[in-house]
């Protein structure tokens, strides 16, 4: 037996784990690792469920490549000599635009999808490039970017030392935070609430979150935009601002929130008009307060709009960028990469809808379009990396019928799924417990400064490549160099540039393969002059402090100031206006989020599907009478149509019908999710619908009809 500590790698919250292991590798055992500093022996039902994702039978140990129609297990050489041949060809015949690539949300938390993301998109040069940050986040780096001048600087909440919280759209209770770590999150708002502190919740389900909360307040889906922009009206009428820092556009903020008086926005979100002036009048009276508002808010036509209110009201109320209120963490590898360029968006458009780049990407709302449509820079070929958007996004069944078409088809991923089953060539990386790991991203929004790395629990068999080595081959692929040059080549060139203004560091790096080498060279380059073996003798994770008030280093408005109403928000601000005055549909769908699990690549272990987590609608008991529904139901929208177990619950608001997210797997080579395929609630949402600034996919609020079966 062997005991080994882990970051669990499942989700962003960073939980320090203690594994106990049998001589064959196999995990016997999975705790919360009592000694990390952050998490303190924390982990959830998925963090328990490592060793049986990690030793899943259904995991792809071999590339496979498609032969005959058929995929079959093929060598490392095959499988990249294929590669060579299908996207070299195309990239000759059709130019770069026409190969897209698609990075799913595993690739933000493993080491080498942070590190090789960048290089590859460069590498390829083609402006077909995706990812999931357009299904769930991108209104937040959107409205971040505008207002601080960079898209990476997400103030997240001082959870720990705030007096007063209001949460629209999230539930942490169950997810331990979204752009927002921490673990135990549930015990820190306990915390909160002992220290005489308030928590409110703003959802249109009654969640596990705000049962826990002092107040919950029902909100119609897609709504809280105005809710937010009331809060902001009765703040700048009834002088309640204590802005302590320099700000632009407060004149032209004034002017933009003039008509969403409290009276005006109820009719649109439901919230009383009196409750909204209490909530702004709460927020500002607060010794220290904060407002967060994550998924709910962000899967929404004015997604971005809500997402740049929040921070307004937090810097309306003194509470951006001070203890207690919302700060920005400070990483111990990631500070180089800041750009200190202002943020702006549409450098280039899309070919087929012209919606602006943002961040480098395309919405993936878009990418169906973009395959199907013929003409110059139509997308013939796709490289996915750790992502299943044949499933995740909007209008999927088309999407799932577009990638049918392709021409040809690369996916990094550990198993045949909706969207890899459509590959010419899968390339599966190692287990988990195979790679080594750090959290690159996830430090730029935890409640504390912090870190943690973990190296390779077992190593790599003989005939395996890490994901890094995977990576680095096809970038050397799409770079013109070909099938057999060595990983390590493109490991040195990265490091190369890393260390382009200090070549001397590279001598005295330490590392037992090029990922940990380019880590040590961030970690000493870092804010903190670690290193990693700094790291390694820190095995249970560093506490690096709390947050500090930070705004001035990571500012980079073209004002040098905070933005409070950037012009491209500013725009979108009277068709917000224009919407207020429609009539509400009479039933719309919204998603929900389990705790045991984790989009759609969790569902093939046995403990995480079944209990609470099932693929249910929920829907108010008056609903259920109101539509004449026995067990299951079919709900129609635009796009599509699904049958589905009813699940009667007076949790959620009447009007308002909920499905989580990451089901549908009737075609997934995985047998337990198979068996527990439940049906895709992206059957229903619309890939027309988005919001317009960010180009995120709209997944609450979708207008939909409840049918008896
Ligand atoms: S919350 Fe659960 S899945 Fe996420 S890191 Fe912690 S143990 Fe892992």
């Amino acid at each position: 037996m062997k005991t080994a500590l882990r970051t669990c790698p499942l989700c962003e919250t960073s939980c320090g784990l203690r594994l106990t292991l049998d001589d064959a590798g196999s995990v016997l055992r999975v705790e919360g690792d009592r000694d990390d500093p952050f998490s303190k022996g924390f982990l959830c039902p998925k963090g328990a469920a490592l060793g049986r994702l990690d030793e899943d039978p259904d995991r792809l140990a071999r590339p496979m490549v498609r032969v005959d129609g058929q995929l079959r297990p093929a060598s490392w050489e095959e499988a990249f000599a294929e590669v060579h041949r299908g996207l070299g060809g195309i990239m000759a015949e059709h130019g770069r635009d026409a190969v897209a690539l698609y990075f799913g949300n595993p690739t933000f938390h493993t080491m080498a999808g942070f590190l090789y993301r960048q290089p590859l998109t460069q590498t390829l040069g083609s402006r077909n490039v995706y990812s999931a940050s357009t299904v769930d986040q991108m209104p937040k780096h959107v409205a971040s970017g505008l207002m601080f001048g960079d898209p990476m600087a997400v103030a997240v909440p001082d959870l720990d030392r705030t007096g007063y919280m209001l949460i629209l759209g999230a539930n942490p209770v169950e997810s331990n935070g979204s752009l927002c770590v921490a673990p135990d999150f549930k015990g820190r708002l306990r915390a909160l609430q002992e220290r005489g502190g308030k928590v409110v919740v703003v959802d249109p389900r009654r969640t596990r979150t705000a049962e826990l909360a002092d107040e919950h307040l029902f909100i119609r889906p897609g709504t809280d935009a105005y809710l937010l922009f009331g809060m902001v009206h009765t703040l700048l009428a009834e002088g309640l601002t204590s802005v302590d820092m320099e700000v632009t556009g407060l004149d032209e903020l004034r002017v933009l929130a003039r008509d969403f008086t409290p009276e005006a926005v109820e009719a649109a979100c439901g919230v009383p008009a009196a409750t909204t002036v209490r909530l702004a009048r709460e927020v500002a009276a607060a010794p220290s307060a904060c407002v967060y508002a994550r998924i709910g808010t962000c899967t929404a036509e004015f997604g971005s709009t809500a997402q740049w209110l929040v921070d307004v009201i937090n810097a309306l109320t003194g509470n951006l960028d001070r203890a207690g209120g919302v700060m920005f963490a400070k990483t111990a590898g990631l500070e180089i990469f800041r750009s200190g360029q202002p943020f702006a968006t549409g450098a280039w458009h899309s070919r087929v809808r012209g919606l602006p780049e943002v961040l480098g990407e395309f919405p993936v709302a878009t990418m169906a379009d973009e395959i199907e449509t013929p003409g110059e820079g139509q997308i013939r070929a796709l490289v996915t990396v750790g992502g299943n958007p044949a499933l995740s996004a909007p209008n999927a069944p088309r999407l799932a019928r577009a990638l049918a078409g392709l021409d040809f088809m690369v996916c990094v991923d550990p198993y045949l799924n909706e969207t890899t089953r459509h590959a010419n060539v899968i390339l599966p990386p190692p287990r988990i417990l195979q790679s080594p790991h750090f959290d690159f991203l996830v430090q730029i929004i935890m409640v504390r400064n912090y870190a943690r790395f973990s190296p390779p629990v077992l190593p790599l068999g003989e005939d395996q490549f890490s994901e890094a080595a995977i990576l680095a081959k096809l970038l050397l692929i799409l770079s013109g160099q070909g099938p057999d040059v060595g990983a390590e080549v493109c490991e040195e060139m990265l490091l190369g540039q890393i260390l382009a203004a200090v070549p001397e560091l590279r001598e005295g790096l330490d590392g037992a393969d090029g990922t940990e080498r380019i880590l040590d060279a961030l970690l000493r380059l870092g804010s903190y002059g670690l290193s990693l073996e700094a790291m390694r003798r820190a095995p249970h994770g560093l506490d690096l402090g709390p947050l500090q008030p930070r705004l001035e280093e990571i500012l980079c408005t073209a004002s040098g100031k905070v933005d409070l109403a950037p012009a491209v928000l500013a725009a979108d601000v009277p068709r917000l206006l224009e919407r207020m005055r429609d009539p509400a549909p009479e039933t719309v769908l919204i998603g929900r989020r389990h705790l045991r699990s984790n989009n759609s690549w969790m569902h093939n272990v046995p403990s995480l599907v079944g209990g609470s987590n099932r693929c249910t609608l929920q829907i108010h008991p008056q609903d259920v009478a109101r539509f004449g529904l026995g067990d299951r139901a079919r709900v129609r929208s635009a796009a599509g149509e699904v049958e589905v177990s009813v699940e009667a619950t007076e949790t959620i608001m009447p009007g308002v019908v909920s499905l989580p997210h990451g089901w549908g797997h009737q075609d997934s080579g995985q047998a337990v999710a198979r068996r527990n395929a439940g049906v895709n609630a992206n059957a229903l949402t619309d890939e027309l619908v988005v919001d317009p600034v960010s180009g995120n996919a709209v997944f609450n609020g979708v207008p939909v009809r409840v049918l008896p079966v």
